[in-house]
């Protein structure tokens, strides 16, 4: 209320932004007359004289209505010009109105513009785009697709070579020698994802500095702002690739599994049998009911979900005898028992541990005569042996060792390819767990019943299941890198965006993008007119009363556009269109530049076009000459779409530049949007009325309501994009770290800085623990010295001696970890250059490098798989009654400061280790592995919040990340100044360790 009256008085925020912007339109206006009188080239040169301006110190701020002058004036003397934009013949026809300033300014300052379809925001950006890149940085325009991308830089390009400045166009599947051009033009365009996923190819992945394509995060414009920060937002960007592996046994073990498991089935049952016999005679003794406990544990280790099995233990005293007995068996002093109750199974199966083992039977049925073939070797005992071996000469001892690795290896993969098949067989029961579709193994959720299309089982287990039901087995991938767009965005130093429809999802901009939205008026007053929605009882009534008005405007040669939320919609009333003899067009969001073309001749006269609520967009529709006299564009929509703002995207279709329009609703009570979210209001009003078949419903009051239904939807998917972010954000803490040294490591001038930092901490980590397991003695803890020697000699072949460690140590305790980790650190720095001293600088530098590239990107993956993991089992912990975000926080933190610890400990193992060869043929590896980009689209009402979702909580304040890696001056002492500048001691700020 007091807001009404406060807006009735003082207008609103929007109202007052523009008026404040009006003193500066007139400057420009002022300014582009003067430039009027200046010949092309003195026009030209203000280019430079802007950068040289810039240098001198001043600000963008300073000369924003200068430069804003000179586009416009370009602009101007671009008049009639004519060029070509993706093979169409254009001729240039526009000098920004005042509006148009207004939203460039707007854009500049770092906010959203919200202007209507129709009113050039093509146009709008290249005033902040050419006024932002006179830094020299790289600034990004985001459009919603490649075919805009390319259309808009080859079409604003005009402006900007004009200007001498360069643009560039970012288009799927280029190469990375090309993108990297775009990138180094002053100004590029692309979409979201080409964005994205070279930022995580270039922070990832890239194995050498040569390869990074981006260069800034300066500044960007996002173009359809709310279709990219929110529709496209709610799934993350993936990179994925193949797991590597060695060849999977799959195929080759089924059928051995398969009958292993037959001969186990008929013996469980029998077993099961015996003891249900005996558990149901009254008169047995109790030796005999302890033999059939026995039986039933045995079933229960060889086929926990054996129905007999299940079916014994409906009865609860059944259940608690048999844990007696297994705690029984399994007690630690009755070792021989466990293994005799075991030894009849051919396998057993532990449910908790998800683990299966196969027994000396098991092993003799699967592979009789060589049992040996799935029993693991010890692998430190067999390396061992043939170490000492005496007889054999050093070459003969190394063939031996990778032959015996290799055998290992195979051997565990065989192993371990036998032990999810037993548990596919076991555990995992078609229609139940999993169904299988067009030879497709497809996973059951067991919560929801829902099919999980795309999503697999990890380790292994989804191809199992796959061999078990003889559909052909898929490569098993995994995450190599992944972003949330909205965190994409939150890199950049000064992000803006442009749209139509922003004022709705306000709120949202304001919260997570620090974006405010601005309304700029129109350039001439929108006269168009909305009808009052028509609400139906069915689906089928709804769409006879759309066919019927597209048939009836049609017969006054009236254009319609038929926008439609679903493509199923779309084809529906292309049908029912055909059958009255309509002609018209179809459009699904498909071929980007084939439907712009015919989105933009929508406006001729008689002209009907069905489309999706994506297609076209970005594309304006002008009115052919006579269209303005039978009334405009007409746009109808086949149902509300769950968002408002959608809507309000597809009634902006018609009525641009103050041309006449119209646009009216269809609802019917079957539409998603009111079964799930209506309501019942609408419906008893259907009864209490008594409508008949073909009856409609029109009020105001009526709209009113559908759109309540719609915020409630909107308030859901924001949640749910906002829970996305929540999980992300812990993610992306972790991914900045890790970006950050990866980076460091590949582009730093010293990488031997970085190298011997990372090894200082791997030796400052082992300093605390040896400080912390030594003798504890009345004074103190002992230093235990010997174990750190023991350590030092694992991991560097210097022979360090207990007598070296001198420094920061007194009377056998650790006065000063920093000083003994410096001492060690320097003689490991020195003894690793002069062991490298022949070789050239270059190789030097790239055996630095990926020394720690190399564990990074090892240890990256493997975390990002455990994320993945621990981010799926949270779903579960939902049922548990707690707060999912507050455990995975907790726990991820655990598991990425353990990574963090064994990437250190890992750079300091291989330091001596690793060679020039190795380290390349790892790269190899990692460049062979075909990836996939994955940006998945979402159907509306897809991924809906689980019902009932437990409140969350407050959120707690998370631990911080220790940063502990950068070392651009080598060694600051630990009580010395940090090199961050913050004023702190090292060891209290980027030196802090735990
Ligand atoms: P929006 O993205 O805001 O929907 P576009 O940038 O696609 O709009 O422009 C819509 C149409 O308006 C284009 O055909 C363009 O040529 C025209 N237009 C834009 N600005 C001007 C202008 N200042 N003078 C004349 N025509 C303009
Ligand atoms: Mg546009």
């Amino acid at each position: 209320m007091l807001s009404a009256i406060f807006k009735a008085v003082f207008g609103t925020k929007s109202q007052r932004d523009v008026k404040r912007m009006l003193p500066l339109v007139a400057k420009i206006n002022a300014i582009e007359l003067e430039l009027q009188k200046l010949s092309d080239d003195e026009i030209k040169a203000k280019t430079p004289e802007f950068k040289e301006r810039l240098a001198r110190g001043e600000t963008l701020d300073d000369i924003m209505c200068e430069a804003f002058a000179v586009v416009k004036n370009t602009c101007r003397r671009l008049v009639g010009t004519e060029f070509e934009v993706c093979g169409q013949p254009m001729k240039w026809d526009m000098i920004p109105f005042d509006v148009q300033l207004m939203g460039g300014i707007a854009l500049h300052r770092g906010n959203i513009a919200e202007m209507a379809t129709g009113e050039g925001k093509t146009l709008v950006a290249t005033l902040p785009l050419y006024l932002n890149a006179l830094t020299g940085k790289n600034c990004q325009l985001v459009t919603v697709n490649d075919y805009l991308a390319r259309r808009d830089s080859s079409w604003m390009g005009q402006i900007y070579t004009f200007l001498g400045l360069t643009v560039g166009c970012l288009q799927n599947m280029q190469p990375p020698d090309v993108r990297r051009e775009q990138y180094a033009c002053d100004i590029t365009y692309g979409t979201n994802s080409e964005f994205g996923f070279d930022y995580l190819r270039d922070m990832g992945m890239a194995s050498d500095k040569e390869e990074l394509v981006q260069r800034d995060h300066y500044y960007a414009i996002i173009d359809e702002i709310d279709s990219i920060l929110i529709d496209e937002a709610r799934t993350p960007l993936i990179i994925s690739g193949p797991v590597p592996m060695s060849d999977s046994q799959f195929e080759e073990l089924q059928p051995k599994v398969a009958s292993l498991y037959s001969s186990q089935n008929l013996l469980c049952s029998r077993l099961a049998r015996e003891a249900k016999a005996v558990l149901e005679d009254e008169n047995a003794s109790p030796e005999a009911v302890d033999a059939a406990m026995i039986k039933l544990l045995q079933v229960k280790f060889g086929m926990p979900t054996h129905k007999q099995l299940l079916r014994i233990l409906e009865n609860g005293e059944i259940v608690r005898e048999l844990e007696k007995v297994e705690s029984r068996v399994r007690s630690d002093n009755n070792r021989g028992l466990l293994q005799e109750v075991q030894s009849e199974l051919f396998f057993t199966i532990d449910e908790k541990t998800n683990e299966a083992d196969l027994t000396a039977r098991g092993r003799d049925a699967i592979a009789p005569g060589s049992p040996e073939d799935f029993i693991m070797p010890d692998l430190l005992e067999e390396i061992h042996r043939i170490d000492t071996d005496e007889n054999l000469s050093p070459e003969q001892r190394t063939a031996r060792r990778n032959q015996f690795q290799e055998e290992f290896s195979v051997k565990s993969e065989r192993l371990h390819d036998l032990s999810q098949l037993l548990k596919a067989y076991c555990l995992f029961e078609k229609d139940v767990n999993y169904v299988v579709q067009d030879r497709k193994v497809m996973i059951v959720d067991e919560h929801t019943g829902r099919l999980m299309p795309g999503r697999r089982f990890s380790d292994g287990l989804h191809q199992a299941l796959e061999a078990k039901e003889r559909v052909p087995i898929e490569q098993e991938t995994q995450t190599m890198a992944t972003i949330t767009i909205q965190n994409y965005f939150r890199l950049y130093k000064k992000l803006a965006g442009m749209t139509g429809t922003a004022e709705t999802e306000a709120a949202e901009f304001h919260q997570i993008y620090k974006l405010d939205v601005i309304v700029i008026p129109t350039n001439k007053p929108c006269i168009r007119k909305d009808d009052n929605d028509s609400i139906f009882k069915t689906k089928r009534e709804k769409f006879n009363a759309i066919v019927n008005d597209v048939e009836e405007r049609h017969k006054l040669g009236q254009p319609v556009l038929l926008g439609t939320i679903s493509v199923e919609d779309s084809e529906i009333l292309s049908r029912m269109l055909k059958m009255r003899g309509i002609p018209h067009n179809v459009l699904n969001a498909k071929n980007h530049e084939h439907e712009a073309e015919i989105v933009a001749r929508a406006g001729t006269p008689g002209s009907v076009t069905v489309a999706t609520n994506m297609a076209g967009r970005g594309t304006d529709i002008k009115l052919a000459p006579g269209v303005a006299e039978l009334g405009g564009l007409h746009v109808i929509g086949s149902s509300r779409h769950d968002s408002r703002r959608i809507d309000r995207q597809l009634r902006g279709r018609c009525s641009r530049q103050g041309d006449p329009g119209s646009s009216k609703f269809y609802v019917s009570l079957e539409d998603n949007l009111m079964r799930l979210f209506g309501s019942d209001r609408i419906v008893k009003i259907f009864d209490r009325f008594g409508l008949e078949e073909g009856d409609e419903l029109q009020h105001p009051w009526l709209n009113k309501s559908i759109e309540t239904a719609q915020r409630r939807v909107e308030q859901q998917h924001f949640s749910i994009r906002k829970r996305t972010l929540d999980f992300d954000d812990v993610m992306n803490k972790q991914r900045e770290i890790i970006y950050q040294l990866r980076h460091d490591a590949l582009v730093s001038d010293k990488p031997m800085d970085v190298l011997f930092g990372v090894v200082e901490l791997a030796v400052g980590n082992e300093i605390q623990s040896c400080s912390a397991y030594g003798e504890r003695r009345k004074d103190g803890v002992v230093f235990d010295a010997e174990r750190l020697v023991a350590y030092l000699n694992d991991a560097f072949p210097l022979e360090f001696k207990v007598s070296d460690l001198t420094e920061g140590l007194e009377d056998g305790k650790l006065t000063s970890a920093d000083k003994l980790t410096i001492q060690i650190v320097d003689r490991v720095e020195k003894a690793y250059v002069d062991s490298h001293a022949d070789l050239p600088e270059e190789q030097l530098t790239y055996l630095v490098r990926h020394t720690v590239l190399e564990a990074i990107d090892r240890l990256w993956q493997e975390h990002l798989y455990a994320m993945d993991q621990l981010r799926s089992s949270m779903s579960l912990r939902v049922y548990a009654q707690k707060d999912p975000l507050v455990e995975y926080k907790h726990e991820a933190f655990g598991i990425f400061k353990s990574m963090m610890d064994q990437i250190y400990r890992d750079v300091a193992h291989n330091l001596f280790r690793v060679t020039i060869t190795r380290l390349s043929s790892f790269d190899e590896l990692l460049a062979s592995m075909p990836q996939e980009m994955i940006h998945q689209t979402f159907e509306q009402f897809d991924g809906a919040l689980p019902p009932g979702l437990p409140q969350m909580p407050e959120e707690e304040p998370e631990p911080e990340i220790p940063v502990t890696f950068h070392r651009e001056t080598p060694k600051v002492g630990r009580n010395d100044p940090c090199p961050c500048g913050s004023g702190k001691k090292y060891k209290n700020c980027c030196g802090k360790h735990n």
